[in-house]
């Protein structure tokens, strides 16, 4: 007779139900919008502090530009990158920090972010980060969705949403959430991407600076009175 397992660890439990209550409510977000691992990385990079609709307009012209290879990104002249970038925002600071990630790039892993997927994951990670302007939410996402590593995205969604159901304390920092997560739950990449684009998802449609608990998916899973905001 088949038996399905339930995990021992309470709150991995609660954490898969969340999960599933998520994906039930919004479906699967299909993260991240990027035709390639690279593009991915220059998103990352680009979306800091700026809205998405910049962003996807800077790709698109890097794209035109045939400038999405660590090669094609490092073959341009930093003016004509900084012109390219500009609906991003801040546009001299991050086509600097796009050269610098294509010249790590293609010293340190050939040009190919396919070589990421097989890099010992500790010092992949220190390396991105001491990149300018790479801080862990840049580096995590670059792990996470260009190279298919388990890190978890801890961002301020996801620490709003568990601080307020009491699963972390509402002062945890970027990198006790993320060692939380990545300590609650299975280590599979596909999991890691999914739930933190629904709690973006949630994050964004209820569990906002002040929280829409009536409706929202996970207000089954709150202890106590709804928190006000
Ligand atoms: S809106 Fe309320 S129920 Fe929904 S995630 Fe936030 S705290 Fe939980």
């Amino acid at each position: 007779m088949g038996v399905l397992k339930t995990p021992r660890d309470p709150v991995k439990r609660r954490l898969l139900r969340l999960h599933v209550a998520l994906l039930a409510r919004f479906g699967p977000q299909g993260w991240w919008p990027a035709r390639s691992p690279f593009e991915v990385a220059v998103g990352a990079i680009l979306t800091q502090h700026t809205a998405w609709t910049g962003v996807e307009r800077a790709v698109a012209n890097l794209r035109s530009a045939r400038a999405l290879t660590a090669a094609g990104l490092a073959a341009l002249s930093a003016p004509r990158l900084q012109r390219l970038v500009r609906p991003a925002g801040t546009y001299r600071l991050k086509a600097r920090r796009l050269r610098h990630f294509a010249a790590w790039l293609l010293a340190s892993h050939g040009g190919r972010m396919a070589a990421l997927e097989g890099a010992p994951l500790a010092g992949l990670r220190r390396e991105l980060l001491a990149l300018p302007g790479i801080g862990p939410e840049t580096a995590d996402s670059i792990l996470l969705y260009g190279a298919g590593r388990p890190v978890f995205v801890a961002d301020a969604y996801s620490r709003r949403v568990l601080a307020r159901h009491r699963l972390v304390p509402p002062e945890a920092g970027y990198e006790d959430l993320r060692r939380f997560l990545e300590a609650h739950l299975p280590g599979d990449p596909r999991l890691f991407n999914e739930l933190h684009a629904l709690l973006v998802a949630v994050g964004k449609s209820h569990c906002r600076a002040r929280p829409r608990c009536d409706g929202c998916p996970l207000r089954g899973d709150l202890r106590g009175r709804p928190p006000r905001g």
